[in-house]
């Protein structure tokens, strides 16, 4: 008889996540109720606010429980039905975690709606989440105008690359930073950003403050730590940081050595009038239809460009995830189950 495979978090991190975090169990498939449907997991998604549920620290949303399962958001396609309106063999996308069997109610889930011509996994990356983090936060706090210069981190990755060419759609000078001189090429060809630095290079600041001359208008952060306090030097009268994401130093088990740059980022925000704010893409999904017309354009006609990185095999969730953390992957995260 056919089980579900589910990985659950066997233990907190400290520091950068083990295999050892994380343990697979093997339970048996649970039955659709009325009003409820079972699911089978088709792809899962991998983002980094999965190490933040590893942590117990007080965040926007509570901790997986130690034992607890994975969360995530998935593709599924239902296997059986008791609810009206979902038929057997529809996609539909869920949050049903990393495992391969789920039941759900129609209030969790959402039909999903094939573009022509585009794979179904765009809904978990360049058309998901990721794109309307980057939508959201370039359009709506970032604000860039024709002729200024921003810049994103993590910019070869699944929010990062959308940021870049929505950046230069508006006419703005795109900067991406990314680790390595693959990634930094990726960006500069494939994306059509004007221009790329590597972060993990020894002359990062003096790289970055060439490629933008001008100074810089938004800052999209998506990483945090040293790579922030160095675009941070370079802001302008009035610029805008978007805070997304703080992968740079999530791991972090103990705070940055070296002095307390709080007071000197504080003073920047104060004498140069900059309008910093965190977001949270779940605050924002009135923006979903716009975003969609927009950048589903965009995605169909190929103007706008996006990798998927792919692993396939649940067994092989947890490297994956590992490798993401450290940068290993290039463009959308994802499973294959
Ligand atoms: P990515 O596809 O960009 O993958 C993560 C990337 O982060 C890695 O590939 C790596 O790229 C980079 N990275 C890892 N460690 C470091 C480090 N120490 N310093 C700098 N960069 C590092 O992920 P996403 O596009 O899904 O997410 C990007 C950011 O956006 C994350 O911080 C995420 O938490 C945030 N986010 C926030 C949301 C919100 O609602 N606020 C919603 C969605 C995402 P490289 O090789 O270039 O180092």
């Amino acid at each position: 008889m056919p089980l579900n495979r589910r990985i659950v978090l066997a233990s907190r991190p400290e520091g950068l996540p083990t295999e050892q975090n994380f343990g697979v169990e093997q339970a048996s498939i649970p039955v659709a109720g009325p009003g409820q449907m079972l699911l089978k997991t088709r792809w899962l998604s991998l983002d980094p606010y999965m190490r933040a549920r590893m942590s117990a620290a007080k965040s926007y949303t509570p901790p997986i429980e130690v034992g607890g399962l994975m969360v995530g958001g998935t593709i599924a396609e239902v296997i059986e039905s008791n609810v009206p309106g979902f038929q057997r063999g529809e996609l539909v996308l869920s949050n049903s975690g990393w495992q391969e069997y789920a039941v759900a109610g129609a209030k969790s889930v959402h039909k999903l709606e094939v573009e022509d011509g585009l794979p179904v996994t765009a809904a978990l990356g360049v058309l998901g989440m990721p794109g309307l983090t980057a939508y959201v936060g370039l359009y709506d706090i970032g604000q860039p105008k024709a002729g200024e210069t921003v810049v994103v981190s993590a910019a070869a990755g699944a929010v990062g690359s959308v940021v870049g060419q929505l950046a230069k759609r508006k006419g703005a000078r795109a900067v991406g930073i990314a680790g390595g001189a693959e990634k930094c090429a990726y960006v500069v060809d494939e994306l059509g950003f004007d221009a790329c630095v590597d972060y993990k290079a020894a002359d990062f600041k003096d790289a970055l403050a060439a490629a933008c001359p001008n100074g810089v208008d938004v800052y999209f952060d998506n990483v945090g730590g040293r790579v922030t306090d160095a675009v941070f030097d370079l802001l302008n009268t009035f610029a805008r940081v978007p805070l997304c994401g703080r992968i740079g130093s999530i791991n972090d088990a103990t705070p940055p050595a070296g002095p307390d740059r709080a007071p000197a980022l504080l003073t920047a925000m104060l004498t140069r009038r900059l309008h910093v704010q965190g977001f949270i893409v779940s605050d924002h999904w009135h923006r979903n239809d716009a975003f969609l017309e927009e950048v589903g354009a965009l995605v169909k006609d190929g103007t706008l460009r996006y990798r998927e990185d792919v692993t396939e095999g649940l067994e092989n969730a947890v490297s994956a995830f590992l490798g993401m953390l450290q940068g290993k992957n290039l463009g959308k995260a994802l499973v294959k189950i």
